[in-house]
């Protein structure tokens, strides 16, 4: 069979079926064998009366003795009681207002129900059981998917089975590497997901797909690498200006800063294309480093671009270019989703003929009809905000321009060589001097009065507020309602005599940009949002940040929310409410309050959840991993990867067709794979 062929073509697969289908994301034959369960029912069968245990369900082979007549309960519903027979002991089956049920039954004849059976003394009673299971072994596992729609598990291991029947799954990992590892195959692996004959089974399937999935992605990774340093990219010279440049910033660069720009132009003269990720706490001056890049790229005579998530930021990046680099005689322009049609039309114009230039935006920026005629340098801030498909759509703008993505979001030393194994990385590891930690403190729902109170002292000394609420998922409403709850509550009460203002995801990028602007110029002292203020927004005169329901948000997130503050000469705090529930929570509020550092709060909260949420990682499943977790399984990512390389230096003919065959795969996804 040819898995890549659509799921319509499958025996019993109508259009209707095929369209629930679609919508769990399943389009193809091979989506549907890569359909993984989410969970799994272990069923046991036909067990000893004494094993039976009403805890768990059970499939027992019982024979029809007699059908009750239905009895009516005071509130309406109708019982209706079949006896049944179970290696001599009684079993009452009932079933609630599912009187046809009593046709389903023939006298003396065995059938299959599934459910909790209870022990009543001597006999047993079970209630809705589930009637005509396959008993196919002793101890049945029964696959649990996540479903969407009206889609079914039954129909899903009809299907699966059906596919899996008639299909013979080839290998494609080298044999030795099997041996090697004592993995199962994967035609073995594939059906013991999806119908395991038994615990152990299963768990081998779950360890060779994850070794299959983490070798593949360091591959991939490792491929693109060697591909993008085989490249010729473009040679930029150092601009004698850079000194000119460097001498008219309002403040020296710090060391890290200093090492990280000229590991960046570095990159620039050589001859291969720069592929370089910028790692900095928030707040460590990753902005100035991106300016000094595209100024050099400019200066040779290229076009410089850099895209953010938002468009208060686009603009903030804007201002802070045009201050340090217009003197120069630099053109910059700002291409964001709300330049007027007129300005874009302007704008894209201009980029498309090959005027040297640095062009910041956001999303508008990869929008079809932006042609630059000689990108030179393609930046993304912020870079965790984006998905994989966006900033390759940035750096596609251009004949292999160097890349450069920046992000404050801290991830442990020992894990970034595995997770951006194809980047270079530069770590900005200090803070500009003369800042001060922001001093953090948690208070408990019931003691906020006294966060608050800290507030309004601030306030009096003139300085600025952040407050956050957190963004309720998939519900608009509740964002909007917890962010002007909160609002009434306090202009009602504290605020009376207070600017506040309200800002929230939902609101046009305009009103966004007005209220941000407001709170700029201290016209309003207080700002109530959603986590729309968490990337770079820059206000050096606002020194509390107060973050409501702070057990809601990650670690990592906490942290850039707190970067929001700090940022000037003002001591500054951070408080976080919320309710300490768990020990977890007690811990991980106590990680944020005793310390400041990004790279010491990312690995503690790792340590915390054992889990790659935090990085945003698996939010869009970018690297094809199913199973794996590249955080929790990095033992099994640490052998993968070294036997990548091992497969990569190999001459070997057998493992150099291998390679080639993995390489040719990846020419035709590399329009989606990007370069972290
Ligand atoms: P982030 O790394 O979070 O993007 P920014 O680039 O926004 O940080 O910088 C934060 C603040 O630090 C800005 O106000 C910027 O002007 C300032 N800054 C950057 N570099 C230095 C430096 N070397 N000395 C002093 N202030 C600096
Ligand atoms: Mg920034």
């Amino acid at each position: 069979m040819d898995v890549s062929k659509d799921i319509g073509s499958l025996k019993g697969v109508g259009p209707k079926l095929r369209e629930k289908l679609n919508k769990c994301g399943i389009f193809t034959v091979l989506d549907l064998l890569l359909y993984f369960p989410r969970d799994y029912e272990f069923l046991r069968s036909n067990i000893d009366f004494n094993e039976i245990d009403d805890k768990e369900k059970q499939v027992l082979s019982c024979r029809c003795v007699s059908i009750e007549r239905d009895v009516r309960t005071k509130t309406g519903k109708f019982i209706t009681t079949i006896k049944f027979d179970y290696l001599g002991y009684v079993v009452d089956g009932k079933w609630f207002n599912q009187r046809f049920i009593k046709n389903s039954f023939k006298i003396g004849e065995n059938y299959d129900l599934m459910g909790k059976y209870k022990k009543l003394g001597n006999r047993l009673e079970i209630v809705n059981p589930i009637v005509g299971v396959k008993v196919a072994k002793e101890n049945e596992i029964v696959p649990k998917y996540s479903l969407k729609g009206d889609m079914t598990d039954k129909i899903l291991i009809k299907l699966i089975n059906q596919c899996i029947e008639d299909l013979k799954i080839n290998d494609n990992l080298p044999k030795e590497l099997i041996e090697k590892y004592k993995l199962t195959d994967l035609d073995f692996a594939i059906r013991n997901i999806h119908f395991p004959s038994g615990r152990e089974e299963l768990e081998k399937a779950i360890t060779r797909l994850k070794f299959q999935e983490l070798f593949n992605y360091s591959m991939k990774l490792l491929i693109l690498k060697r591909k993008l340093k085989s490249k010729n990219g473009i040679k930029f010279d150092w601009v004698d200006e850079l000194a000119d440049l460097k001498a008219a910033l309002p403040y020296s660069l710090t060391e890290a800063q200093t090492r990280v720009v000229r590991e960046i132009l570095r990159d620039q003269k050589s001859q291969f294309p720069m592929n370089r990720l910028v790692q900095g706490d928030v707040g460590s001056g990753k902005t100035v480093v991106a300016l000094i890049a595209m100024f050099n790229v400019v200066k040779n005579g290229y076009q410089a671009t850099l895209m953010v998530p938002t468009e208060i930021l686009a603009n903030q990046h804007y201002l802070e270019a045009k201050k340090l680099l217009e003197q120069f005689d630099v053109h910059i322009e700002l291409l964001t989703g709300s330049t007027s049609q007129k300005e874009k039309r302007r704008i894209k114009e201009l980029i498309a003929t090959d005027t040297p230039m640095i062009v910041i935006g956001t999303h508008a920026l990869i929008q079809e009809d932006v042609e630059f005629a000689n990108l030179g340098l393609a930046i993304t801030d912020e870079q965790h905000r984006f998905g994989v498909e966006q900033r390759n759509k940035l750096i596609n703008k251009g004949r292999r321009p160097d890349v450069l993505v920046m992000t404050a979001t801290p991830i442990p030393r020992t894990l970034a060589l595995y997770v951006y194994s194809d980047l270079d990385i530069s770590v900005i590891d200090k803070l500009p001097p003369g800042r001060k930690p922001v001093e953090t403190k948690f208070f408990l729902e019931n003691d906020r009065t006294a966060g608050y109170s800290l507030v309004m002292d601030e306030i009096n000394k003139g300085r600025q507020v952040y407050i956050v609420c957190p963004l309720i998922e998939e519900d608009e409403k509740m964002e909007l309602n917890s962010v002007e709850k909160l609002y009434r509550e306090l202009k009602d009460g504290i605020f009376r005599n207070v600017e506040v203002e309200i800002l929230h995801g939902k609101m046009k990028p305009k009103e966004k940009d007005e209220i941000i602007n407001r709170f700029k110029k201290n016209e309003t002292k207080v700002i109530i949002s959603t986590t729309v203020i968490e990337v770079g927004v820059n206000v050096p005169n606002a020194s509390v940040m107060i973050i409501e329901n702070a057990e809601r948000f990650g670690l990592a997130q906490l942290h850039q929310l707190r970067g929001r503050v700090g940022r000037g000469q003002y001591e500054s705090y951070c408080i976080l409410i919320g309710k300490a529930k768990s020990e977890v929570t007690k811990r991980r509020m106590e990680i944020m309050t005793s310390s400041t550092d990004g790279f010491y709060i990312s690995e503690q909260d790792l340590k915390l959840r054992g889990s790659g949420e935090m990085f945003g990682m698996r939010q869009s499943g970018d690297e094809g991993l199913i199973l794996a977790n590249i955080y929790e399984d990095l033992a099994i990512l640490r052998c993968a990867r070294e036997e990548g390389k091992q497969l990569l230096n190999s001459n070997n003919p057998e493992k150099v067709r291998l390679c080639n065959e993995i390489a040719e795969s990846l020419d035709r996804w590399s329009q989606y794979i990007c370069f972290n």
